[in-house]
């Protein structure tokens, strides 16, 4: 990993919108992590995305947030269905 990626805040790439940055995970399949603000925003059913829950003790991730960039937030898990 490099130095200056190590550094950076977020994944999020400076300049870009959360729309865009979502929609673009979105046409990559990647998953996503949202958290609680920003989750009701995401129409998941449109995209084919589920929530998806790991754990049995927990239904949250803790993650960025890819919508707001908060760091370390109760996130939760969208993960594309094929
Ligand atoms: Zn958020």
């Amino acid at each position: 990993m490099k130095a200056r990626a190590a550094e950076a805040p977020h994944n999020l790439p400076r300049g870009r919108n959360a729309g865009s940055w979502i929609s673009d995970l979105v046409t990559l399949g990647k998953a996503l992590t949202l958290c609680s603000s920003c989750w009701p925003k995401f129409n998941f059913k449109r995209y084919g995305y589920q929530p998806t829950v790991l754990t049995a003790t927990s239904k949250h991730v803790i993650g960025d947030c890819d919508g707001c960039r908060e760091r370390l937030q109760r996130c939760t898990l969208f993960v594309k269905q094929l």
